[in-house]
């Protein structure tokens, strides 16, 4: 059966030893709480190392929250899903609307991304969702299908079944804004069925769909028992470990 998840995204926030401090203040808080949940915190890559070194095996999953599109060479800047994987990580956020909106990333360099991941044993956690116009218009079903059809539904089966998708209705990353149980219901249900017609009951029921978009503790608890929910991706509330700890315990 598929996972509860709660994963943190950190953003371009903190620095090495804030990034440091925050990772052993939340690690220590997961291994001292009760938790029906994996814990994963995404991380900026200058970080990745350090935390992996010093925290992360104990109780936390740790990512990063890009990787290039391509392997290796002369692409200054860029940081490859090799070099992610060599600093023990095992995840990487791909799709991020941030990512979409400001670096232009489309399905297609997100296939190759996903490719890459994979190449390097690396977990994506792919997100997806429509922007506010489009939730106004009533668009948003299908917008959202055809951003898992075009970077995602080339894969086998068994590939897909790698991956955790993270549903974010870019209108309510950071807006304070959450979407209602309801509506995140109806879109992971959604979801659920757009991979059961393509790869079957047994693959759906198996992947983790996530909710990201203004999620907090006083909102975490009713997403999370709606039935397709399958835990959060978490972006302000997961640089303050008392909130970040709060959506964990959301799954008690
Ligand atoms: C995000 O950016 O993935 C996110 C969900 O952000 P926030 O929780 O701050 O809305």
């Amino acid at each position: 059966m598929r996972k509860n998840i709660v994963a943190g995204n950190w953003k371009m926030n903190t620095t090495l030893q804030e990034g440091v401090a925050l990772a052993e203040e939340v690690n220590a808080a997961v291994k001292a709480t009760k938790h029906n949940c994996d814990v994963v915190i995404c991380v900026p890559f200058t970080h990745l190392a350090t935390i992996n070194d010093k925290t992360c095996r104990e109780t936390l999953g740790l990512g990063a929250e890009n990787c290039a599109d391509h392997k290796s060479g002369a692409y200054t800047g860029e940081v490859s899903a090799a070099m992610v994987a060599s600093t023990g990580a095992t995840y990487v956020i791909l799709g991020h609307s941030e990512r979409r909106q400001y670096y232009g990333e489309t399905s297609e360099t997100l296939r190759e991304k996903v490719a890459l991941a994979f190449e390097n044993n690396l977990t994506p956690i792919f997100c997806i969702g429509e922007v506010l116009e489009e939730r106004e218009n009533g668009t948003y079903f299908d917008v959202v299908k055809k951003q898992i059809v075009d970077a995602l539904f080339h894969l086998s089966a068994e590939d897909f079944g790698k991956i955790i998708l993270a549903y974010e209705p870019v209108w309510a990353i950071g807006t304070g804004k959450t979407a209602t149980a309801d509506q995140a219901e109806d879109m992971h249900a959604f979801i659920r069925g757009v991979i059961a017609e393509k790869y079957g009951n047994e693959v759906a029921d198996n992947t983790s769909i996530l909710y990201g978009g203004s999620c907090k503790p006083s909102n975490a608890k009713e997403l999370f028992a709606k039935p397709d929910v399958d835990g959060g991706l978490i972006g302000g509330a997961s640089l303050k470990c008392a909130d970040f700890m709060g959506i964990v315990e959301a799954f008690n």
